[in-house]
């Protein structure tokens, strides 16, 4: 018997620690708001009529007071309420991992770790903030909600979390995911919400769509402008959305929190600091509590958004007002943009497919407080081929973005020979993504 030895010699590296969990306990009590530590003020929405800062009443037909509140508030700490904590304790605190096998693999003296958001019920880090919007919802008296979905990971997340709080969930799905990625759908219908492929029949902004163009694929902004439509035209009915709002950023920082106590525990403190970025929710999520120590106590932590080449809005977008839909209904938000009738390909991270960047990311990566790089598809899966087959996790297109900056950052410090401590925000595992690897596998994948 010598099995021990004999998993030495495969080279398993042994006697390090690769797990950090914590306890129940330390789910965070509080979001961070990182807006209370700017050093210049975020600017303000702005009525699409007036160009005038958006009052509460200006939001109030598509989102609970509640929400506004959060969305306009300055307060730096958020109590996150019990119901919400109870659970978010399904799955959170998520793991820290230390990828050792991978930075074997890339023969690098840098270290890497990965918080692993893949660890909650839909599969990603989106139902950090559907629980806390359908609880809102929920005591705002709202019975159902409307909401638009891209690949299906948002609309998965907010039907799961409504279905927590007894609230009806309507989703309408960018047309080509709803026919390409059927599982999605199906796991949206298991928790029992309604789903349409956008362009629809159901309102008349996707009937005047369908008009110009039957075959329309269909848009993340063109989805949008039929969920408020829906929203707007039927009783009891309010709005949710799954990334970009300064709400959306907020419930997201338990990942950064919660990160910030398990570096602890592995001893050591990030140089680098990486999320894949669309909207640009799971990125503020890992980012805002480390800008924070930039901000507040002069860390030097680079700090890095990865969004992907065809549709990367910080890189190549400009600053400016614009709006967050196709049709024109949402407030103007200062955001980096690439215009709100831009249609992006139908690459595999459909995740990643949005015209705008949150202003509250947006604004730090003004101020440059982050860093951003994009990347082309292959290269993507590339890397998310590399990390399933050291690390054994198959990580969502999306977060392979975040991958792919980690890996070459690791492969920097080799080639520096020095020793670089990264950390990275897995948002998703890719179990729900596996006719896009089958496609790169196949040689079909283009840039
Ligand atoms: C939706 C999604 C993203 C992109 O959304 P952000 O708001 O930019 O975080 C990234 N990763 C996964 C797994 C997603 O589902």
């Amino acid at each position: 018997m010598r099995a021990f030895p004999a998993v030495k010699e495969m080279g398993t590296p042994m006697g390090i620690t690769t797990r950090f969990t914590l306890p129940q306990a330390d789910i965070p009590t509080q979001w961070y708001n990182l807006a209370a530590d700017f050093p210049e003020p975020l600017p303000p929405p702005l009525h699409p009529g007036t160009r005038q800062p958006a009052k509460l009443e200006d939001m109030a037909a598509i989102f609970p007071e509640n929400i506004i509140q959060l969305e306009m508030c300055s307060e730096r700490w958020v109590d996150i309420p019990e119901e919400v904590r109870d659970i978010y304790a399904l799955w959170r605190p998520t793991p820290l991992l230390r990828a050792v096998r991978l930075e074997k693999a890339l023969q690098t003296p840098a270290h890497i770790y990965y918080k692993y958001e893949g660890a909650s019920p839909a599969g990603s880090h989106k139902p950090n903030t559907a629980v806390p919007q359908a609880y809102y919802n929920k005591l705002a008296g709202t019975k159902r909600l409307s909401t638009e979905t891209g690949a299906g990971q948002w609309g998965s997340s907010l039907a799961l979390a409504c279905k927590m709080f007894g609230i009806e969930c309507v989703v309408y799905q960018v047309k080509v995911t709803y026919q390409h990625k059927p599982y999605r759908k199906l796991l949206m219908n298991t928790w029992g919400a309604t789903v349409y492929p956008s362009p629809s029949e159901h309102t008349e902004y996707g009937r005047k769509v369908l008009a110009q163009d039957p075959d329309s694929p269909g848009s993340l902004g063109i989805a949008i402008s039929e969920a408020i439509e829906d929203c707007i035209k039927t009783p009891n009915t309010k709005y949710s959305l799954g990334s970009v709002l300064n709400h959306v950023c907020l419930h997201q920082t338990v990942i950064g929190l919660e990160c910030m106590k398990q570096m602890a525990l592995a001893g050591e403190e990030p140089d680098v600091v990486i999320g894949c970025a669309g909207g640009g929710s799971n990125f503020a999520g890992i980012a805002f509590p480390y800008i924070r120590e930039k901000i507040v106590n002069g860390k030097k932590t680079r700090i890095v958004a990865v969004e992907p080449a065809s549709c990367a809005s910080l890189t190549r977008g400009e600053l400016r007002y614009d709006f967050g839909d196709t049709a024109e209904m949402t407030p103007l938000m200062m955001m980096y943009t690439l215009g709100h009738k831009f249609i992006p390909p139908s690459i595999h991270a459909g995740g990643l497919r949005y015209h705008g960047m949150a202003p509250m990311v947006s604004h730090a990566y003004k101020l440059g407080l982050v860093e951003a790089v994009a990347y082309d598809q292959l290269k993507i899966f590339e890397a998310a081929m590399q990390f399933a087959q050291t690390e054994g996790m198959v990580p969502a297109p999306e977060s392979s973005h975040a991958v792919r900056a980690a890996i070459d950052e690791a492969i920097k410090a080799r080639e520096e020979g020095k020793k670089k401590v990264i950390l990275f925000n897995l948002s998703g595992h890719g179990l729900m993504d596996m006719p896009s690897y089958d496609a790169y596998m196949a040689g079909k994948l283009g840039n």
